[in-house]
């Protein structure tokens, strides 16, 4: 099917990048389980090596179930490209390589997904590139921490695991203005295209956990960098092909096509039950604090109402009585699983400072605003009065 902008979101997550007419009428693309590719002619084979034809020619550059993954991908996010990985921390990593050089400069907001504080803070660091954190929040701030050294201005939002909101418009602005050859790269795993398209706020380019909502059924691991053809071509051919080799399987990349055909549909039903869930929470007298956009008593309220379509299906918590609290509701949870992980079918539920987190040492996440006693949720696809009847019993039992 040909690229069309004016067919809706959930239409699209069906239908872009794969005509059945192409492939004897399988209304699922094959599964191209292939390495290599063979050529008609010694020419065409150097051709292809050479960039001068279309083609592919070996799967860790590009294999043709990936590319239907990629253009439906690009589509969604409404990029010009898109690059698939063999997983988030893979897609981050293969686009920094190709980014940056030693004595550039990164700069990150304080508060990012553990895995990519680590590869920031003891990968990119040991090659020479200078790593500072910066207050996404506070626009001043990141105005005065830019420097002519600066490549890359990196940020989640809302931010795993505590739910800060950055404003991508403001941010690509202020960036842009300062010196429009900085990367403003927006990880949108939380929100996924459905909810939040960074790139048609100003953002160069958004890279993806796939293997949370995208893929959304808890059975893989995968990644992505959407973006500018230019800017996804050299990814794919240095940090992809050269430096990290992250390719992704073409089973996996089926498997992604498929989840995103009721992505729409999935993510409806999370930012639903987590509303709820959020409701039922804040009114809960064995809770401190919630943290989620669609409450209107949350900070980030008039500026998440602004920048996503709705409120995400992520929770994070405080209980009176901190971590101890904390812990103890998690061991009372009958229901919803205690796993990693997010943007599943199944509720699940974590303690950041001892999981996701933990690659932060308890100095760094002090710093870094991630309190001890937090608890994430991912809030699920089950009806959400059972959610609900699960958190409450295992409150009252933490608390009892
Ligand atoms: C999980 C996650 C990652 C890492 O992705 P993997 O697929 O586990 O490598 C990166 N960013 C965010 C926000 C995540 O939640």
């Amino acid at each position: 099917m040909p690229q069309n902008n004016k067919l809706a979101f959930a239409t699209r997550s069906i239908h872009v990048g794969y005509d059945s007419k192409d492939c004897e009428g399988s209304l699922n693309p094959p599964i191209y389980m292939t390495s290599t590719f063979s050529f008609d002619s010694a020419e065409q084979g150097g051709a292809r090596f050479a960039g001068e034809q279309p083609g592919h020619f070996y799967s860790r550059i590009s294999n043709p179930t990936q590319a239907i993954l990629e253009t439906r991908l690009a589509d969604l996010e409404e990029g010009e490209a898109a690059l698939a990985c063999a997983s988030g921390m893979g897609a981050i990593t293969a686009t920094l390589w190709t980014l940056v050089a030693p004595g550039d400069k990164v700069l990150v907001d304080k508060t990012v997904y553990g895995c990519t504080f680590a590869y920031m803070e003891h990968g990119l660091k040991k090659f020479g590139v200078e790593v500072s954190y910066v207050d996404c929040t506070d626009l001043d701030a990141v105005k005065a921490a830019i420097t002519a050294d600066t490549k890359v201005l990196y940020f989640e939002t809302p931010v795993n695991p505590n739910m800060r909101i950055m404003d991508i418009a403001g941010l690509s602005a202020l960036v842009k203005d300062v010196n429009p050859e900085i990367k403003v790269i927006v990880d949108n795993t939380y929100c996924t295209p459905a909810l939040q398209r960074p790139l048609t706020l100003g953002a160069d380019l958004v890279v993806h956990s796939a293997t949370k909502y995208l893929g959304g059924h808890g059975d893989l691991i995968a990644g992505a960098v959407i973006g500018d053809a230019t800017t996804l071509e050299q990814i794919r051919l240095v940090g992809l092909k050269d430096m990290t080799g992250a390719v992704i399987s073409p089973m996996t990349a089926f498997l992604i096509l498929r989840g995103l055909k009721t992505l729409d549909l999935r993510m409806e039903r999370h930012c639903s039950n987590a509303q709820q869930v959020a409701e039922m929470l804040e009114s809960h007298p064995a809770v401190e604090q919630v943290f989620f956009p669609g409450l209107k008593s949350d900070p980030y309220h008039q500026l998440a109402s602004q920048q996503m379509s709705r409120f995400g299906g992520m929770i994070a918590l405080e209980l009176k009585g901190g971590m101890d609290a904390g812990i103890k509701m998690l061991n009372k949870l009958k229901l919803i699983k205690l796993a990693v992980s997010l943007g599943d079918a199944e509720t699940l539920c974590e303690h950041p400072a001892s999981m996701t987190h933990s690659a932060y040492t308890p100095e760094e996440r002090a710093r870094h605003g991630i309190t001890e006693g937090l608890v994430r949720i991912s809030i699920g696809l089950e009806a959400a009065e059972d959610i609900i009847a699960d958190l409450e019993q295992s409150l009252s039992a933490a608390t009892a």
